[in-house]
């Protein structure tokens, strides 16, 4: 039986020869490689007693392994969840700019690390400097591959491998890899809690603060709120504070805000707020509320801004080309508070307002009707998160359409599998369609994905 099956498989040259794989457009080596998997997969199987089928069926089933391997990984997927931010979506679009300058960077040469006046070696620095302290009254700026990063070379240089102060309230883990403890341990410096979970005052640093020391840090709760039995010490009292005793305070902001003003924001305070309230650095991403591209961006006093510019690690930490252009040119939407709302794409979505989503979404549920007779859905209210760790404390308002249905976990997971996968949430047992992420020219691919889920997965 087992000798039979072995035997009936056939050899790489035949399998090879046959048409589906002779024609084939995809590379010599992943077709070997496809035959190979294919074939060893047939071993496994016939060696257990099951049946090796035709020829033709395996080179079929070839084909279709070395094809898929030349399928994309990385694909575009629409976001109906409602969440702008969402890490594991790739957090902010770039704006239109910022990917023209992208592909602009990419293609050719720049002046990357060339001054063209004197036509010596110039910064990489400088192509972001001069935005950053404009946008944010900071005396210096620095650009490195992510916050986690910025965090981690501000305490290597700020706490010199001395005590760093922290409230126990702060110590947060984000998303699962960043958390601050660990940062804190590799990057040298001691960590000291002070306070308890729910309440911090001034007086627990004060009392933590002493020849060890060497810096005070606080951190951004983003990806959370503490409610109740709440204390918190604001940043110039803690900056009075650390200044008095001749200390650096490092403000880890995370979501980085260039300007609170629209009402989404509920007052979180913006990077330059936070500049102004005595902060001797301030870190934090480039792809949260800023909307630019995946960058740790560190801004604040010079001198410390230029130890950690010319630290070691700074080489190991710095950004590409692609991302400098990409943050460059988001940064120059910003330079108009009331602009960026339009022209960076994470700011439009999270202030676009229930009442212009609900026309689209009316639209959308005729059509979706029309095409599955039987299917019910109704436009409701629902509040949303900004999500990347961003304004936990503020919900937003929004309207969704909502899909009744028996099993929303397969209608969900049917649209996430289909070309382009939609990506939607449930909330009730039902499925909600949030079009605030869903560019209009994408909505006619949506509905084609939940005509699709809807037919596929029949009650
Ligand atoms: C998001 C966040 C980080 C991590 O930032 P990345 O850019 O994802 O590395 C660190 N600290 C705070 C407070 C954050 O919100």
């Amino acid at each position: 039986m087992v000798q039979d099956g072995l035997r009936r498989i056939p050899s790489v040259h035949r399998l090879l020869g046959t048409e589906p794989l002779r024609s084939l457009d995809v590379p010599a080596p992943l077709r070997e490689a496809a035959v190979a998997g294919v074939l060893d997969e047939l071993r496994r199987r016939a060696r257990a007693g099951g049946d090796v089928p035709a020829l033709p069926v395996i080179a079929d089933a070839v084909a279709a392994a070395a094809r898929s391997m030349l399928r994309p990984s990385l694909v575009r997927v629409i976001n109906a969840t409602g969440i702008a931010l969402h890490t594991n979506l790739g957090r902010s679009p770039l704006a239109p700019a910022a990917v023209a300058a992208v592909v602009q960077a990419a293609r050719g040469y720049s002046n990357l690390e060339l001054d063209l006046q004197t036509g010596r070696r110039g910064s990489r620095r400088s192509h972001l400097g001069r935005w950053l302290e404009r946008l944010t009254g900071a005396e210096r700026a620095l650009v490195v591959n992510n916050n986690a990063a910025a965090v981690y070379l501000a305490l290597r240089v700020m706490g010199m491998g001395r005590e760093a102060v922290v409230s126990r309230g702060e110590l947060v883990e984000i998303g699962g890899s960043f958390r601050m403890p660990d940062i804190m341990r590799e990057s040298g410096v001691k960590l000291v809690e002070v306070g308890s979970t729910n309440r911090t005052r001034i007086a627990d640093y004060e009392r933590a603060l002493g020849p060890e020391t060497g810096l005070v840090l606080k951190v951004h709760r983003s990806n959370f709120r503490m409610t109740g039995f709440v204390e918190d010490v604001p940043v110039d009292d803690l900056s009075a504070l650390a200044r008095s005793r001749g200390l650096p305070l490092l403000l880890d902001v995370g979501s980085g805000l260039l300007d609170g003003g629209h009402p989404v924001f509920g007052g979180e305070p913006s990077v330059a707020a936070l500049v102004r309230a005595g902060a001797s650095v301030v870190t934090f991403s480039g792809d949260k509320l800023l909307g630019g591209p995946q960058a740790g961006i560190i801004v604040g006093e010079a001198r410390w801004v230029e130890a950690m510019a010319s630290h070691p690690m700074a080489r190991a930490l710095r950004v590409d080309k692609m991302t400098i252009a990409a943050l460059e040119a988001t940064l120059r939407c910003h330079a108009d508070p009331r602009q960026a709302l339009e022209q960076v794409p994470v700011l439009r979505m999270l202030t676009v307002t229930p009442e212009s989503l609900r026309p689209r979404l009316l639209r959308l549920a005729r059509r979706l009707r029309r095409a599955v007779p039987g299917v019910a859905p109704v436009i409701q209210e629902e509040t949303t998160e900004a999500g990347g760790g961003s304004l936990p404390e503020h919900p937003i308002a929004t309207v969704v359409m909502a899909v009744e249905h028996p099993a929303p976990e397969r209608l969900e997971r049917s649209l996430r599998s289909f070309s382009p996968p939609v990506l939607a949430r449930i909330h009730r047992g039902r499925l909600l369609v949030d079009l605030r992420c869903v560019a209009p020219d994408e909505e006619s691919e949506l509905l084609g994905a939940l005509v699709a889920a809807l037919k596929e997965v029949s009650p």
